[in-house]
């Protein structure tokens, strides 16, 4: 197979070179020059595209077993493989919980013949009750390198502490959910001027700020490998900027939403931007962004979270929190972190369909999902070499999969691939996507960046937009 006319960009920097794929790996780059393609070679087109390292999603909730009205291994995997990923680490709050050998080697079973490479993680505590450690040695033995609880974070430190031992005996990350549960309480969006003016009870900042500081202690005390997941305010940020720059291992992500959205999206009442941890203010969307931009955060993770209808059509207290995110990541993030000329739409185009009209300071402007920069002009935005380095490389590194997934794109290597139009503009349709649930906060943005074809194991799992299994 060859992928013809394209740019290739992976960490190596970009150049202009046609791709040969021979079975499972990358057999020739023609840098600069047209490769032939041999006789009955199929010819894939990526003129005008990117071809990259497929995508490595370190944080998403494909809800099997136990939840498949919400998603299920092989359309989780499907949607993954749309939106550019070959790897995703499943998360462990399933029902049962992978907190057991039994569950994880299920969790492989059913990610046989799947659209891209399923890795289980397991669970820091058994039945993520946070009172139990699961059995990480034997977890560890089927290939398990993240542990975690998300969902919820491990509230007990002495626990916490013993659970970061064992992991830096076994070579593994603890993927830190960190919210303090005692000052969550019964919050559901951002503590502060929107939820007052909501009604609603908040969910401060300083929750997860609190849990971020904790854990940054206890990896320096233990030696362990720190992942923290989707942060969301400006003082976690701050924390761990400082930490690595006393040396700490700790890694960290944010998601597109919380890099795209703020709290005022709320004001629509919808609870679609109902999410944990809450979207904040534009502060803090601020703050996470000047993060990815000087790597103090590592990663963008999409936190996808399926939930069917019924979960979601309730009232802002009752809904589940979380959105799909799979097939949006690398568009979301394209749209609003790059350079914004050239990438910027009008922004009439923006305001989604079919919301009420929020009060005055309240409108969600266009220019937050487009990014502050139109009022603030702080944002300059992410070379685009930084971006696929946030969702391919990095992660793949963290979650322990390099030399698999996230490139190079070189003779050898296995061809886990993806091609990307970063100029096609697009609109996402809920009822569209492949993912069992539509729960988007995205449902009429128009985006800019669309996965074109994505390659398996040198497999097309998607050729033009469209998924081949
Ligand atoms: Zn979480």
């Amino acid at each position: 197979m060859l992928i013809a006319g394209g740019t290739v960009m992976d960490q190596g920097g970009s150049r202009r070179a046609d791709v040969l794929v021979k079975g499972e790996v990358v057999a020739e780059v023609g840098e600069g020059r047209a490769l032939r393609a041999p006789a009955g070679a199929d010819v894939l087109d990526a003129s005008g595209c990117l071809v990259a390292p497929g995508l490595v999603d370190v944080h998403a909730h494909l809800r099997e077993p136990g939840a498949e009205e919400a998603e299920s291994i092989e359309t989780g995997a499907r949607a993954a493989a749309l939106g550019g990923y070959t790897a995703v680490v499943a998360m462990p709050n399933t029902s049962p919980p992978a907190d057991s050998a039994a569950v994880v080697r299920q969790v492989l079973q059913l990610a046989k013949g799947a659209c891209c490479d399923v890795r289980p993680a397991g669970t820091i505590t058994l039945g993520r009750e946070g009172r139990v450690l699961s059995p990480m040695a034997e977890l560890a033995a089927l290939g398990v390198t993240l542990f975690t609880d998300d969902g919820t974070g491990v509230q007990d430190p002495g626990l916490m502490r013993r659970a970061m031992e064992y992991v830096s005996v076994l070579g593994g990350v603890i993927a830190d959910h960190c919210e303090d549960a005692s000052l969550v309480g019964a919050g559901v969006v951002n503590e502060g001027a929107m939820s007052s003016a909501l009604g609603l009870p908040g969910r401060p900042a300083v929750a997860e700020e609190v849990m971020v500081l904790r854990d940054l202690a206890l990896a320096r005390l233990t030696g362990a490998r720190l992942h923290l997941l989707h942060l969301s305010a400006a003082a976690s940020v701050a924390a761990v900027r400082a930490a690595k720059a006393a040396g700490a291992q700790v890694s960290a992500e944010a998601t597109p939403h919380h890099l795209a959205l703020t709290q005022d999206w709320l004001a629509s009442y919808s609870t679609a931007f109902k999410v944990n941890p809450p979207l904040r203010t534009s502060a803090d969307l601020m703050a996470l962004r000047e993060g990815v931009a000087d790597g103090t955060i590592d990663v963008i993770a999409t936190d996808h979270a399926p939930h069917p209808p019924e979960a979601k059509d309730t009232s802002m207290c009752e809904a589940a929190p979380g959105m799909v995110g799979l097939e949006t990541a690398l568009a979301v993030a394209l749209t609003v972190l790059l350079d914004p000329p050239g990438l910027l739409d009008p922004p009439g185009l923006l305001d989604p369909p079919g919301f009420l009209e929020p009060p005055g300071s309240l409108h969600p402007g266009s220019s937050l999902v487009r990014g502050p920069q139109a009022s603030e002009g702080q944002w300059t935005g992410l070379p685009l070499e930084r971006l696929l380095a946030a969702m391919s490389w990095v992660p793949a590194k963290i979650a322990g999969l390099s030399g698999l997934h996230g490139g190079p794109v070189a003779p050898g290597a296995p061809a886990n691939l993806c091609v990307v139009d970063p100029a096609r503009k697009w609109v996402v349709r809920p009822e569209k996507l492949a993912s069992r649930s539509h729960n988007t906060p995205f449902a009429g943005q128009e985006l800019t960046g669309k996965v074109r074809h994505t390659l398996l194991a040198g497999e097309p799992v998607v050729v033009g937009e469209e998924a081949q299994r």
